[in-house]
């Protein structure tokens, strides 16, 4: 895949899932690499991940600037799915309806009005709250739809 259709993903997906007026003022910052590894505080070790969404907060501003990670050793759909999943966090951060403080090390995430506090937990337990997570549910079931829009937008 073309890092130009990349870019054109990338740019239909912010299109599409941050908002219409938060949107001109954001960058990102596309890395591929074949290993993302990320350390999990909750559980104390580092991790393979797909993909990683970074906000860069300014004096506790609503980030505007992004660092977004894909590993890059999976199959062209995958890639576009981990960008789309990973541009959905970006709105979710750019609107400040997520906040994290894991890289603070307090392991709490805030969403909306409500504070999760992951706390102490084993590997089962933090896997459950991951996938279970508001955001992360926003982010999964947007990704499919983003990428057939974007298909569908690309065949027409
Ligand atoms: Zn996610």
């Amino acid at each position: 895949m073309s890092l130009k259709l990349i870019r054109e993903a990338a740019q239909f997906f912010v299109n599409h899932a941050v908002s219409k007026r938060i949107k001109p003022n954001i960058s990102i910052i596309l890395e591929f690499s074949p290993e993302i590894m990320r350390y999990n505080a909750l559980i104390e070790k580092f991790e393979k991940y797909t993909g990683e969404c970074e906000p860069v907060y300014n004096n506790g501003l609503r980030p505007r600037e992004f660092i977004i990670r894909v590993d890059s050793s999976q199959s062209v759909r995958y890639i576009l799915q981990t960008i789309a999943h990973e541009v959905v966090h970006v709105g979710q951060y750019s609107s400040g309806r997520l906040k994290d403080y894991v890289r603070t090390k307090t392991n709490k995430i805030k969403w909306d009005d409500w504070v999760y506090d992951f706390g102490e937990h084993d590997d089962c337990d933090s896997d459950l709250d991951y996938y279970m997570s508001p955001w992360e549910i926003e982010a999964y079931g947007m990704q499919v739809g983003l990428c057939k829009l974007y298909i569908k937008y690309r065949k027409s």
